[in-house]
Order: C-alpha cells, then sequence, then structure tokens
C-alpha cells in the first residue's frame, strides 16, 4: 500500500497527463510522507532517479533520495540542483501551507509555495521537461497559470478525484518546457 491518499492524486495526473516514464530524473516538492515518492519511483524503475524535498523527515522510501529543508530558503534550492542536476525530467509539488482556515491567507501562501516550485522547475527543468503543482484556487490563480502558460508547450488544469473533497485545491499540469529564446544582440 501506499503511504498516503495523495498517492492516487498522482496515479491519475500521470494516467491523464502522462508524466512519469521508465529512466526519468524526478524532483519532489513537499514529499512527506512519501505517497508519491514510491510512486514515481515505480514509475521510472531502476534506471531512473527521484529526489523528495520535505520541510519533515521522510522515511526511507527503495531508490529515492531525500533532502529535508524548506523550499523557500536559497539553500535547499540548491542543494536540490545539487544532486538532481539541471537536466530534471519531471517536477512535481504538492506543497501546501499550514492551513488557517482564514480562505485569502491560505491561498496566499499556497500560491506563494507554488512560485517557489515554479522557480525551481526553471531552475532544474531540462527542455520538454514537466511540471505539475498543487494550489489553491483564489484571485491569484489566473496570474500563475499565466506564468506558467509562456514556459510551457500547455498548461492544464486538474482536480483528481482524491482531491473532490478539499473543494479549493487543483493541480496545474505544464507540459513541454520550451527553450529559453536566444537573447537578440543590438
Ligand atoms: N505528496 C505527499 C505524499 O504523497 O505523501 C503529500 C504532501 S503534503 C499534502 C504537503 C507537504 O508539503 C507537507 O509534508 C509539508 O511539510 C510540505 N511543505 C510545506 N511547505 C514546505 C516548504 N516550504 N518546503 C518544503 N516542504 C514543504
Amino acid at each position: 500500500g501506499y503511504r498516503s491518499r495523495a498517492a492516487y492524486k498522482l496515479k491519475q495526473l500521470d494516467r491523464e497527463e502522462n508524466l512519469l516514464h521508465e529512466g526519468k530524473t524526478v524532483v519532489d516538492l513537499g514529499a512527506a510522507p512519501g505517497g508519491w515518492l514510491q510512486v514515481a519511483a515505480e514509475e521510472v524503475g531502476e534506471t531512473g532517479t527521484v529526489v523528495g524535498v520535505d520541510l519533515q523527515r521522510i522515511k526511507d522510501v527503495d531508490g529515492v533520495e531525500t533532502v529535508r529543508g524548506d523550499m523557500t530558503d536559497e539553500s535547499t534550492r540548491e542543494e536540490v540542483r545539487d544532486i538532481a542536476g539541471d537536466a530534471v525530467d519531471v517536477v512535481l509539488s504538492d506543497m501546501a501551507p499550514n492551513m488557517t482556515g482564514e480562505y485569502s491567507v491560505d491561498h496566499a501562501r499556497s500560491v506563494h509555495l507554488a512560485r517557489q516550485a515554479f522557480e525551481t522547475a526553471l531552475d532544474v527543468l531540462d527542455t520538454g521537461g514537466d511540471f505539475a503543482v498543487k494550489v489553491f484556487e483564489g484571485q491569484d490563480l489566473d496570474d500563475f497559470r499565466e506564468d506558467l502558460d509562456e514556459e510551457f508547450q500547455y498548461v492544464r488544469t486538474l482536480r483528481p478525484d482524491a482531491s473532490r473533497d478539499s473543494s479549493s485545491e487543483v493541480y496545474l499540469v505544464a507540459k513541454g518546457r520550451m527553450t529559453a529564446p536566444v537573447a537578440e544582440g543590438d
């Protein structure tokens, strides 16, 4: 069995958007307790690489490297880049803030974490790489999605069945990172 019901959300995202493949390198942000790591490790197999990051300690998962740290700290992002390299195939983020119950605060914090994940994705993803990120719905979601649209071939908003209870949670799946445009000389 899986460590979290969240595992089924990643399975559904993968079924619908074809994210995980044998031999690929996957970075999973906000990975504790490790359900997504278990799914990713199964899908990439022994030739693949999976790196998981969380504030909390993550119990060992076969074939997975873990980092304990805060993704809003530059030092954690550097550690992730050192381990995973800069030709990563897939960046996943299921990061969520501690809930205050105040809708606008929780939304703002969620978007902040999602943007940290986006920065990390731009830092480590190979051209053609994919990015999937959880974010709570609210006023800043459209702007965030537009920013993803500029960097990827397409972006879809998905709500996995296992998310139906927490009504404000969606996943943006951004496929096919585009090559950075070559700066024009003057
Ligand atoms: N996908 C995971 C699984 O399948 O087991 C569940 C992830 S849980 C919904 C969200 C996680 O995000 C929590 O473990 C939390 O500690 C982590 N998190 C929140 N803020 C973070 C941050 N700034 N840096 C790293 N992890 C963070």
